[in-house]
Parts: structure tokens; sequence; C-alpha cells
């Protein structure tokens, strides 16, 4: 491999994966080749949370503090029967959060991240962002791997290492599956995520502040149905995302889907929760798709990150953190063995699973205990009276106090 090309890293991808990857391997000397098939880069989607082992590796890569100006900071996480509105829980964040988990939980709308991140991006030399551009195929061999893209016409770029970091309907992850059954595809879940962003001072920004709270993460908990609804844009706006069954729609990440099974789902809750859900509308569908396989890497120099690796439910507002956390490992785990590509991509992949899967098994659990109905739903209430805001904090010690150890190279500020 030329030594230009044995310190390139190409990457499909310039979602929060890719972009981070980008910036974690540009601040290890790295030369970085970034397609990104989109000619503009939309932020898709409304509100994004943000939990401190995520902001603490956008701080460490220059992003935080651009992301700063837009994002809000919530006071607390509430949970709130959607029946009565009775309070069930609070998790103290704000400072609480800063002062325990080393770092801020924030609540941004994603166009605020997109752009943060696209900032930092573009300040640095050595990363060739290419929007417009598909990667379409993939050659792996001993010599390092050659990423087609089509660039007006095509063009192909070689590199010592391929970052898949193009979603949950990859298409690196579609041309390693036809060739090794351990990648896999992506998996309807079952649910649909409905989404609205409305004004602060609209009807429905005041119906919701008359009933959440405003400087908070408010989750109201129904059988079959749960909202989550928190400022973005500076307090301007709230963001509101509901969840429930529902069928397939067009694979993509968000369409139209029937607003009456939204209304069925929530009838006999409160009648203000009822009155938010029509003064937001329109809401628009976004499938919930998730990604299970048995590998993530190959020897010859390919890793997929973020949901192209591992696409999981919301229900622990975790995958776009994961994604900036694979990316930051990824670059310290290859950047500490330059000798050894295959073995760095292997300990690699062996530190991230275990985390990813805890993760992801806290999201299915908070889906289950927030549409439990009858006997279910009155032990979690009765769970989560007896438990005070300090401990439900402790409980997401694992999750937010997260710092990449496994490196002497990996973030680990
Ligand atoms: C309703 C909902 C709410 C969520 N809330 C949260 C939350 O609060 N907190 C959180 O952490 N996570 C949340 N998530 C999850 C989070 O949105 C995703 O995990 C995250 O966006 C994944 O980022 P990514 O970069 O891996 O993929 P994506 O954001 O999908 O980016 C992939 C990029 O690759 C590009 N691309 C695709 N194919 C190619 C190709 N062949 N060539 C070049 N480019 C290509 C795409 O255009 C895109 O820009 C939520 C998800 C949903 C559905």
């Amino acid at each position: 491999m030329q030594e230009t090309q044995s310190r390139q890293v190409v990457i499909a991808g310039a979602g929060v994966a890719g972009l981070t990857a980008a910036l974690a391997f540009a601040e290890r000397g790295y030369r970085i080749k970034l397609f990104e098939q989109a000619q503009h880069l939309e932020a898709a989607g409304a509100g994004i949370q943000l939990s401190p082992n995520a902001t603490r590796i956008l701080r460490q890569l220059g992003v935080l503090e651009r992301l700063l100006a837009t994002a809000v900071r919530p006071e607390a996480v509430v949970l709130k029967d959607a029946a009565t509105l009775r309070k069930l829980a609070c998790v103290p964040l704000g400072q609480a959060a800063e002062t325990r988990w080393g770092a801020p939980y924030l609540v941004a709308h994603r166009a605020d991240l997109q752009s943060a991140l696209m900032q930092r991006v573009s300040e640095q030399p050595g990363i060739d962002l290419i929007a417009g551009s598909r990667v379409t195929d993939i050659t792996a061999g001993p010599k390092g791997v050659a990423v087609t893209a089509s660039v007006d016409g095509e063009t192909v770029e070689a590199g010592c290492l391929l970052i898949g970091a193009d979603g949950v309907w990859s298409s690196v992850r579609e041309t390693l599956a036809r060739k090794a059954a351990e990648f896999g595809r992506s998996r309807f879940s079952g649910e649909l995520a409905w989404r609205a962003t409305v004004a602060a001072d609209s009807p429905a920004g005041q119906t919701f502040a008359a009933i959440g709270a405003a400087d908070c993460v408010t989750a109201f908990l129904y059988p079959g149905f749960h909202m989550v609804a928190y400022p973005v844009s500076r307090g301007t706006a709230f963001n509101l995302a509901a969840f429930t069954r529902g069928k397939r729609i067009a694979e993509g990440w968000s369409g139209h889907a029937d607003p009456t099974s939204l209304s069925s789902a929530m009838r006999g809750a409160a009648p203000a929760l009822v009155r938010l859900a029509s003064e937001a509308a329109p809401w628009t569908a976004w499938p919930i798709h998730t990604v299970e396989q048995r590998r993530w890497t190959t020897p010859e120099g390919i890793a997929l990150i973020g949901d192209a690796a591992h696409a999981m439910t919301p229900f622990a507002a975790q995958g776009a953190a994961m994604a900036i956390e694979d990316a930051a490992t990824l670059a310290g785990f290859v950047a500490a063995s330059p000798a050894d590509l295959e073995g760095a991509l292997t300990a690699w992949e062996q530190a991230r699973r275990p985390r990813v899967a805890q993760v992801a098994r806290r999201g299915a659990v908070n889906r289950l205990a927030w549409h439990a109905a009858g006997p279910v739903a009155m032990a979690r209430n009765l769970f989560l009276a007896m438990r005070s805001p300090e401990k439900l904090a402790a409980d997401l010690d694992w999750l937010y106090g997260w710092r990449a150890l496994e490196t002497s190279d990996s973030v680990s500020s």
C-alpha cells in the first residue's frame, strides 16, 4: 500500500456517525475522503437528545461549543401518566447531570447538531467532504480498500480503511452481506415514531407548556403508546415524538401514515394531551428499523458504525450517541495499532459489542415499562414512586458516565 493510502480513511455517509468519525480520525492525523449521497446535507428529523456519554466526545472534538449556542440544557426528565398527567418520576439533569456525569445532557434540533459537526469538519484541511456522491461499489484486498463513488461519472478512491457510516439502509453492509452471511439486513420493528415540531408560542406549544414541563424532557406514558416532548432551538420550539405500533410504510426515514392510528392509540388519554396531538398536526411518521448482525468489521479493513452496524429502537434515545461512541473509539483503536489494522478492528468490535447490546436492551426495557398496562403499569408506578431522583440518576451511571478506556489512545477526557 502506498504511504498516502495507508493514512487515508474513506467514509461512506456524512450523518452523525460519518461526520464524527471524520473528525476523530482527522484529529489523529489521517486524511479523510467522506462521500455523502445527498447533494445538500439536510438534517433528517426533528429533535435529538444528547446524553453526557455523547456530549463528552463532542466536546473533545471541538463540536460542543458550537452546539451550545442553540441547544437546550433540560433541567430534568419527567415521567408522567398520560391518562391523569400525574408525575410518576423525575431524573435530575441540568447542572446535576454535568456534576454527576462530567458533561451536559442536551436536547437540540438535528439541524443544529449537523451544522455544528459540519462547521468543525469545514475547519479541518485533512477532511475532503464530497456531497452528492453515492458509494456504489467496494473492492477489498490485502493492499487496502477501494471504493467506487458516483461524482459526475465515477471516481475510485482507495484507503487503508473504509468506514460504512451509511445508516440503517447501508449499501456498504448490503455489499458485504452479498458475500458473507454474518452481515445482516434491516428489519422493521413494528413501531412507528410520529414526529412534529411546534413553535413555543403556538397553540400546541402553549398546550404542552400547560401539561408538561417546558424546560424538561417530558415523557407521557400510556398502554401501547408514549409521547416524549422537549424544547429545541434555544427554547423557541418543542419537539414532540409519539410512539405507537404501526404498519411498515415505504423504506426511508419518514413518510405518510394514517394519523388515525395515532389518535386510536391515544384513546382514553388526558383530554389536554389529545388536544396537543391534534394541534400539533400534521405529524410525520417514521418507521423504526433495527439492524442485528454477527459482524461489523472485515479483516481487509472495512468497519460498519452507527445505524449501519446496529440500528436500535429509539426508546433509550441512544442511537446517535452510540454512533458517536463508535466513531471516536474506532479512531482510537486504529491509531493505537497502525501496523495491525485487522487486530485493531477485531479488538474494537469486541470492545463495542457488549456496550451496544446493553444499551439496546435498555431501550427494550424502557419500551416495555413505558407501554405497560394493568398490574405491570401499577408495579412500574410503585417502583418509580419508591425510587428517589438521586437513585434514578445513579441507575444511569453506566450509560451516561461511560468513558472510552479501551485503549490508551481512545477518547478518555
Ligand atoms: C424517532 C427517532 C428518534 C430518535 N431519537 C434519538 C435521540 O434522541 N438520541 C439519539 O442518540 N438517537 C436517536 N435516534 C437514533 C438516531 O437518529 C440514529 O441512530 C442516528 O441518526 C444514526 O446516525 P448514522 O450517522 O449512523 O446514520 P444516518 O443519520 O442515517 O446517516 C447516514 C448517512 O449516510 C448517507 N448515505 C447512505 N447511503 C450512502 C451511500 N451509499 N453513499 C454515500 N452516502 C450514503 C445518508 O444520506 C446519510 O446522510 C432516534 C431515531 C429515531 C427514528
